[in-house]
Protein backbone atom coordinates (compact mmCIF):
# COMPACT_ATOMS: atom_id res chain seq x y z
CA UNK A 1 0.00 0.00 0.00
CA UNK A 2 1.58 3.60 -0.79
CA UNK A 3 0.73 6.45 1.32
CA UNK A 4 0.85 9.88 0.77
CA UNK A 5 -0.58 13.51 1.95
CA UNK A 6 -2.63 13.81 -1.12
CA UNK A 7 -4.28 11.38 -3.78
CA UNK A 8 -5.34 13.16 -6.81
CA UNK A 9 -7.02 11.08 -9.25
CA UNK A 10 -7.03 12.23 -12.91
CA UNK A 11 -4.21 14.01 -14.71
CA UNK A 12 -6.58 15.84 -17.08
CA UNK A 13 -6.02 19.77 -16.98
CA UNK A 14 -7.09 19.61 -13.26
CA UNK A 15 -5.52 17.33 -11.54
CA UNK A 16 -1.80 18.35 -13.69
CA UNK A 17 -2.82 22.11 -12.84
CA UNK A 18 -3.54 20.79 -9.25
CA UNK A 19 0.40 18.95 -9.15
CA UNK A 20 2.34 21.83 -10.57
CA UNK A 21 0.90 24.08 -7.87
CA UNK A 22 1.48 21.15 -5.46
CA UNK A 23 4.57 20.13 -6.43
CA UNK A 24 6.12 23.93 -6.09
CA UNK A 25 4.54 24.35 -2.75
CA UNK A 26 6.43 20.85 -1.39
CA UNK A 27 3.70 19.08 -0.67
CA UNK A 28 3.43 15.35 -0.41
CA UNK A 29 1.02 13.93 -3.39
CA UNK A 30 0.25 10.99 -5.98
CA UNK A 31 -1.10 11.69 -9.40
CA UNK A 32 -2.94 8.49 -10.37
CA UNK A 33 -3.44 8.70 -13.91
CA UNK A 34 -5.54 5.14 -15.53
CA UNK A 35 -5.00 6.81 -19.48
CA UNK A 36 -2.10 9.19 -20.93
CA UNK A 37 -2.22 12.03 -18.93
CA UNK A 38 -3.83 15.02 -21.06
CA UNK A 39 -7.16 14.01 -20.09
CA UNK A 40 -10.13 15.17 -22.65
CA UNK A 41 -7.75 17.26 -24.56
CA UNK A 42 -6.75 14.32 -26.18
CA UNK A 43 -9.74 14.15 -28.08
CA UNK A 44 -9.97 17.73 -29.25
CA UNK A 45 -9.36 18.71 -32.82
CA UNK A 46 -8.46 22.45 -32.06
CA UNK A 47 -8.53 24.90 -29.26
CA UNK A 48 -8.50 28.43 -29.44
CA UNK A 49 -9.87 29.37 -26.00
CA UNK A 50 -7.19 28.64 -23.87
CA UNK A 51 -4.93 31.64 -22.47
CA UNK A 52 -1.13 31.62 -23.82
CA UNK A 53 -2.09 29.10 -26.49
CA UNK A 54 -3.24 30.67 -29.59
CA UNK A 55 -4.24 27.38 -31.59
CA UNK A 56 -2.84 23.80 -32.05
CA UNK A 57 -5.02 20.21 -31.17
CA UNK A 58 -5.71 19.29 -27.82
CA UNK A 59 -2.56 16.99 -27.99
CA UNK A 60 -0.47 20.01 -28.75
CA UNK A 61 -1.84 21.19 -25.03
CA UNK A 62 -1.68 18.42 -23.59
CA UNK A 63 1.88 17.82 -24.78
CA UNK A 64 2.81 21.40 -23.21
CA UNK A 65 1.38 20.15 -19.97
CA UNK A 66 3.58 16.99 -20.16
CA UNK A 67 6.50 18.83 -20.89
CA UNK A 68 6.08 21.23 -17.78
CA UNK A 69 4.98 17.58 -15.72
CA UNK A 70 8.54 16.68 -16.91
CA UNK A 71 10.18 19.73 -15.88
CA UNK A 72 8.81 19.65 -12.42
CA UNK A 73 9.83 15.77 -12.02
CA UNK A 74 6.53 14.51 -11.58
CA UNK A 75 5.82 11.50 -12.68
CA UNK A 76 1.70 10.02 -12.68
CA UNK A 77 1.25 6.90 -11.38
CA UNK A 78 -0.61 4.48 -14.26
CA UNK A 79 -3.14 2.64 -12.14
CA UNK A 80 -7.45 2.99 -12.56
CA UNK A 81 -9.15 4.00 -9.25
CA UNK A 82 -11.34 1.43 -8.80
CA UNK A 83 -13.57 2.16 -5.51
CA UNK A 84 -12.70 4.79 -2.50
CA UNK A 85 -13.70 4.44 0.86
CA UNK A 86 -12.97 6.32 4.15
CA UNK A 87 -11.81 4.98 6.85
CA UNK A 88 -13.37 5.46 10.71
CA UNK A 89 -9.73 7.18 11.40
CA UNK A 90 -10.72 9.83 8.84
CA UNK A 91 -7.98 8.13 5.95
CA UNK A 92 -9.21 7.66 2.83
CA UNK A 93 -8.43 4.17 1.24
CA UNK A 94 -8.63 4.17 -2.79
CA UNK A 95 -8.49 0.44 -4.32
CA UNK A 96 -6.61 1.09 -7.90
CA UNK A 97 -6.31 -1.82 -10.34
CA UNK A 98 -2.75 -2.35 -9.29
CA UNK A 99 -1.86 -1.13 -6.02
CA UNK A 100 -3.96 0.59 -2.56
CA UNK A 101 -3.24 3.66 -1.96
CA UNK A 102 -3.79 5.23 1.92
CA UNK A 103 -4.11 9.54 2.03
CA UNK A 104 -5.45 12.04 4.22
CA UNK A 105 -6.88 14.35 1.36
CA UNK A 106 -8.49 12.12 -1.85
CA UNK A 107 -8.99 15.05 -4.81
CA UNK A 108 -11.63 13.74 -7.72
CA UNK A 109 -10.68 14.97 -11.16
CA UNK A 110 -11.58 12.50 -13.38
CA UNK A 111 -13.74 14.09 -15.91
CA UNK A 112 -16.48 13.25 -17.92
CA UNK A 113 -16.62 9.35 -19.97
CA UNK A 114 -18.64 9.04 -22.88
CA UNK A 115 -20.76 5.71 -24.17
CA UNK A 116 -21.25 5.97 -27.41
CA UNK A 117 -24.97 4.87 -28.01
CA UNK A 118 -26.05 5.80 -31.34
CA UNK A 119 -24.87 3.33 -34.53
CA UNK A 120 -22.33 6.12 -36.48
CA UNK A 121 -21.36 7.88 -33.48
CA UNK A 122 -18.36 6.59 -32.90
CA UNK A 123 -17.41 6.52 -36.68
CA UNK A 124 -17.66 10.32 -37.33
CA UNK A 125 -16.31 11.38 -34.02
CA UNK A 126 -14.17 14.75 -34.72
CA UNK A 127 -15.72 14.15 -38.18
CA UNK A 128 -19.33 16.22 -37.42
CA UNK A 129 -19.71 14.13 -33.99
CA UNK A 130 -18.79 16.25 -30.76
CA UNK A 131 -19.66 15.89 -27.16
CA UNK A 132 -19.50 19.69 -26.71
CA UNK A 133 -21.43 22.34 -28.16
CA UNK A 134 -19.62 25.05 -25.82
CA UNK A 135 -16.09 23.91 -27.24
CA UNK A 136 -17.21 22.82 -31.45
CA UNK A 137 -20.30 24.69 -31.80
CA UNK A 138 -18.45 27.82 -33.45
CA UNK A 139 -16.94 25.26 -36.30
CA UNK A 140 -20.73 24.34 -37.12
CA UNK A 141 -21.22 28.70 -37.69
CA UNK A 142 -24.15 29.04 -40.28
CA UNK A 143 -24.77 25.09 -40.50
CA UNK A 144 -27.40 22.79 -39.59
CA UNK A 145 -26.57 21.17 -36.99
CA UNK A 146 -28.38 18.55 -34.35
CA UNK A 147 -28.19 18.29 -30.72
CA UNK A 148 -29.55 14.99 -29.11
CA UNK A 149 -30.21 15.20 -25.42
CA UNK A 150 -32.55 16.14 -22.10
CA UNK A 151 -31.80 17.70 -18.57
CA UNK A 152 -30.07 21.11 -18.07
CA UNK A 153 -27.27 20.69 -19.62
CA UNK A 154 -28.25 19.50 -23.01
CA UNK A 155 -30.49 22.52 -23.21
CA UNK A 156 -27.80 25.13 -22.02
CA UNK A 157 -25.88 23.44 -24.96
CA UNK A 158 -28.27 24.03 -27.24
CA UNK A 159 -29.02 27.51 -26.26
CA UNK A 160 -25.20 28.44 -26.81
CA UNK A 161 -25.84 26.93 -29.86
CA UNK A 162 -28.49 28.56 -31.49
CA UNK A 163 -27.52 31.44 -32.28
CA UNK A 164 -24.69 30.31 -34.38
CA UNK A 165 -26.17 27.86 -36.16
CA UNK A 166 -27.89 28.20 -39.40
CA UNK A 167 -31.03 25.73 -37.85
CA UNK A 168 -30.44 23.77 -34.83
CA UNK A 169 -33.10 20.53 -34.07
CA UNK A 170 -32.68 19.48 -30.41
CA UNK A 171 -34.02 16.03 -30.32
CA UNK A 172 -35.43 15.10 -27.02
CA UNK A 173 -34.33 11.83 -25.56
CA UNK A 174 -35.87 11.59 -22.38
CA UNK A 175 -38.25 13.66 -20.35
CA UNK A 176 -38.21 16.96 -20.49
CA UNK A 177 -41.09 18.91 -18.64
CA UNK A 178 -41.54 22.52 -20.24
CA UNK A 179 -39.31 24.91 -18.30
CA UNK A 180 -37.81 28.45 -19.40
CA UNK A 181 -34.80 27.34 -20.91
CA UNK A 182 -37.06 24.96 -23.55
CA UNK A 183 -39.19 27.96 -23.77
CA UNK A 184 -36.50 29.94 -24.82
CA UNK A 185 -35.27 27.51 -27.15
CA UNK A 186 -38.80 27.27 -28.76
CA UNK A 187 -39.11 30.74 -29.06
CA UNK A 188 -36.08 31.21 -31.35
CA UNK A 189 -36.95 30.81 -35.29
CA UNK A 190 -33.80 28.49 -36.49
CA UNK A 191 -34.51 25.65 -33.58
CA UNK A 192 -37.29 23.08 -33.85
CA UNK A 193 -37.75 20.55 -31.24
CA UNK A 194 -38.41 17.05 -31.51
CA UNK A 195 -39.30 14.28 -29.10
CA UNK A 196 -38.11 10.99 -30.26
CA UNK A 197 -35.39 8.55 -30.83
CA UNK A 198 -32.03 8.99 -32.31
CA UNK A 199 -31.61 6.13 -34.56
CA UNK A 200 -28.33 6.36 -36.76
CA UNK A 201 -25.84 9.29 -37.90
CA UNK A 202 -25.00 9.24 -41.56
CA UNK A 203 -22.67 10.32 -43.86
CA UNK A 204 -19.35 9.65 -46.14
CA UNK A 205 -16.27 11.70 -45.21
CA UNK A 206 -18.45 13.57 -42.60
CA UNK A 207 -22.14 13.80 -41.17
CA UNK A 208 -24.41 14.83 -43.19
CA UNK A 209 -27.32 13.69 -41.42
CA UNK A 210 -29.18 11.95 -38.66
CA UNK A 211 -32.36 9.65 -38.43
CA UNK A 212 -34.57 9.94 -36.12
CA UNK A 213 -37.69 8.60 -34.94
CA UNK A 214 -40.23 11.03 -33.71
CA UNK A 215 -43.85 10.46 -33.64
CA UNK A 216 -44.51 6.75 -34.98
CA UNK A 217 -42.50 7.94 -37.84
CA UNK A 218 -38.43 8.46 -39.20
CA UNK A 219 -37.18 11.26 -40.46
CA UNK A 220 -33.85 11.83 -42.07
CA UNK A 221 -32.41 15.39 -40.70
CA UNK A 222 -30.38 17.16 -43.16
CA UNK A 223 -27.14 18.35 -40.62
CA UNK A 224 -23.44 18.59 -40.65
CA UNK A 225 -22.98 18.11 -37.22
CA UNK A 226 -24.96 16.37 -34.28
CA UNK A 227 -23.74 16.37 -30.50
CA UNK A 228 -24.57 13.33 -29.26
CA UNK A 229 -24.88 14.66 -25.41
CA UNK A 230 -26.90 11.85 -23.67
CA UNK A 231 -24.19 9.20 -23.19
CA UNK A 232 -21.87 11.63 -21.37
CA UNK A 233 -21.45 11.09 -17.84
CA UNK A 234 -19.27 12.29 -14.63
CA UNK A 235 -16.61 9.81 -13.91
CA UNK A 236 -17.22 9.10 -10.60
CA UNK A 237 -18.89 5.29 -9.97
CA UNK A 238 -15.95 4.49 -8.03
CA UNK A 239 -17.66 6.84 -5.16
CA UNK A 240 -20.45 4.55 -4.21
CA UNK A 241 -19.04 3.36 -1.04
CA UNK A 242 -19.08 6.76 0.08
CA UNK A 243 -22.05 8.55 1.52
CA UNK A 244 -22.06 11.28 -0.86
CA UNK A 245 -24.86 13.10 -2.45
CA UNK A 246 -24.19 13.80 -6.00
CA UNK A 247 -26.24 16.02 -8.62
CA UNK A 248 -27.37 14.15 -11.60
CA UNK A 249 -23.91 12.74 -11.03
CA UNK A 250 -22.08 15.34 -10.78
CA UNK A 251 -20.07 16.51 -6.84
CA UNK A 252 -20.93 19.47 -5.37
CA UNK A 253 -18.69 21.55 -3.55
CA UNK A 254 -18.22 24.40 -1.66
CA UNK A 255 -16.09 27.60 -2.60
CA UNK A 256 -13.05 26.13 -1.53
CA UNK A 257 -13.83 23.00 -4.08
CA UNK A 258 -14.31 20.47 -0.67
CA UNK A 259 -17.52 17.84 -1.06
CA UNK A 260 -19.63 17.59 1.74
CA UNK A 261 -17.06 14.85 2.85
CA UNK A 262 -14.01 16.70 4.62
CA UNK A 263 -10.69 16.02 3.22
CA UNK A 264 -12.56 15.28 -0.07
CA UNK A 265 -12.10 17.78 -3.05
CA UNK A 266 -13.48 17.67 -6.75
CA UNK A 267 -11.92 19.89 -9.18
CA UNK A 268 -12.84 20.59 -12.97
CA UNK A 269 -15.23 18.58 -15.27
CA UNK A 270 -16.49 16.22 -12.26
CA UNK A 271 -17.60 18.53 -9.89
CA UNK A 272 -21.04 20.64 -9.89
CA UNK A 273 -20.70 23.81 -12.15
CA UNK A 274 -22.02 26.22 -14.95
CA UNK A 275 -18.98 25.81 -17.28
CA UNK A 276 -16.77 22.65 -18.12
CA UNK A 277 -13.42 23.80 -20.12
CA UNK A 278 -10.00 23.52 -19.81
CA UNK A 279 -9.44 26.65 -18.71
CA UNK A 280 -11.97 26.64 -15.86
CA UNK A 281 -10.88 22.86 -15.14
CA UNK A 282 -7.03 24.51 -14.56
CA UNK A 283 -8.66 26.94 -12.36
CA UNK A 284 -9.76 24.89 -9.89
CA UNK A 285 -6.79 22.54 -10.16
CA UNK A 286 -4.86 26.37 -8.28
CA UNK A 287 -7.25 26.97 -6.15
CA UNK A 288 -7.36 23.65 -4.91
CA UNK A 289 -4.04 23.67 -4.18
CA UNK A 290 -4.57 26.29 -1.63
CA UNK A 291 -7.85 24.71 -0.18
CA UNK A 292 -5.76 21.24 0.09
CA UNK A 293 -2.78 22.81 1.83
CA UNK A 294 -4.88 25.33 4.59
CA UNK A 295 -6.66 21.35 5.28
CA UNK A 296 -3.74 19.81 5.90
CA UNK A 297 -2.06 22.20 8.07
CA UNK A 298 -5.93 22.39 10.35
CA UNK A 299 -6.05 18.97 10.57
CA UNK A 300 -2.64 18.23 11.97
C1 LIG B 1 -14.93 17.45 -28.22
C2 LIG B 1 -14.43 18.34 -27.11
C3 LIG B 1 -13.92 19.58 -27.44
C4 LIG B 1 -13.46 20.43 -26.42
N1 LIG B 1 -12.96 21.67 -26.77
C5 LIG B 1 -12.53 22.50 -25.79
C6 LIG B 1 -12.01 23.79 -26.12
O1 LIG B 1 -11.95 24.18 -27.29
N2 LIG B 1 -11.59 24.57 -25.10
C7 LIG B 1 -11.65 24.18 -23.78
O2 LIG B 1 -11.22 24.94 -22.91
N3 LIG B 1 -12.14 22.99 -23.45
C8 LIG B 1 -12.59 22.14 -24.41
N4 LIG B 1 -13.13 20.92 -24.08
C9 LIG B 1 -13.35 20.60 -22.65
C10 LIG B 1 -12.07 20.19 -21.94
O3 LIG B 1 -11.42 19.17 -22.66
C11 LIG B 1 -12.44 19.72 -20.55
O4 LIG B 1 -13.22 20.71 -19.91
C12 LIG B 1 -11.20 19.45 -19.70
O5 LIG B 1 -10.37 18.49 -20.31
C13 LIG B 1 -11.64 18.96 -18.32
O6 LIG B 1 -10.50 18.68 -17.57
P1 LIG B 1 -10.54 17.71 -16.31
O7 LIG B 1 -9.13 17.66 -15.83
O8 LIG B 1 -11.62 18.12 -15.40
O9 LIG B 1 -11.01 16.29 -16.87
P2 LIG B 1 -10.45 15.39 -18.07
O10 LIG B 1 -9.73 16.19 -19.07
O11 LIG B 1 -11.63 14.60 -18.53
O12 LIG B 1 -9.41 14.41 -17.38
C14 LIG B 1 -9.83 13.43 -16.49
C15 LIG B 1 -8.74 12.38 -16.40
O13 LIG B 1 -9.09 11.44 -15.38
C16 LIG B 1 -8.74 10.14 -15.79
N5 LIG B 1 -9.58 9.19 -15.06
C17 LIG B 1 -10.94 9.04 -15.15
N6 LIG B 1 -11.36 8.06 -14.32
C18 LIG B 1 -10.25 7.59 -13.69
C19 LIG B 1 -10.05 6.57 -12.71
N7 LIG B 1 -11.06 5.86 -12.21
N8 LIG B 1 -8.79 6.33 -12.29
C20 LIG B 1 -7.73 7.05 -12.79
N9 LIG B 1 -7.87 8.04 -13.72
C21 LIG B 1 -9.12 8.30 -14.16
C22 LIG B 1 -9.04 10.16 -17.28
O14 LIG B 1 -8.31 9.11 -17.95
C23 LIG B 1 -8.58 11.56 -17.67
O15 LIG B 1 -7.23 11.58 -18.08
C24 LIG B 1 -13.55 20.03 -25.06
C25 LIG B 1 -14.05 18.76 -24.75
C26 LIG B 1 -14.50 17.93 -25.75
C27 LIG B 1 -15.04 16.57 -25.40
Amino acid sequence: MRETDVLIVGAGPAGIALSIYLKRAGTDFLLLEKGAPGGKLLEVASIENYPGFPGGSGTDLALLMNEQLTRLEIEPVQDELRTLERREDGLFLAHGEREDYLSRVAVIATGLTNAPAIPGEKAFLHRGVSYCATCDGPLYKGKDVALIGHGERALEEALYLAPLAHSLTLVLDGREEEGPLLAGLRSRENVQVLRGKPLRIEGEDSVSSLLVETEGQERRLSVSAVFPLSGTKSATAFLSPLPLRLENGFIPVDKTLMSEIPGLFAIGDVRVSPLRQAVTAASDGALCSSSVRSYLRKAR
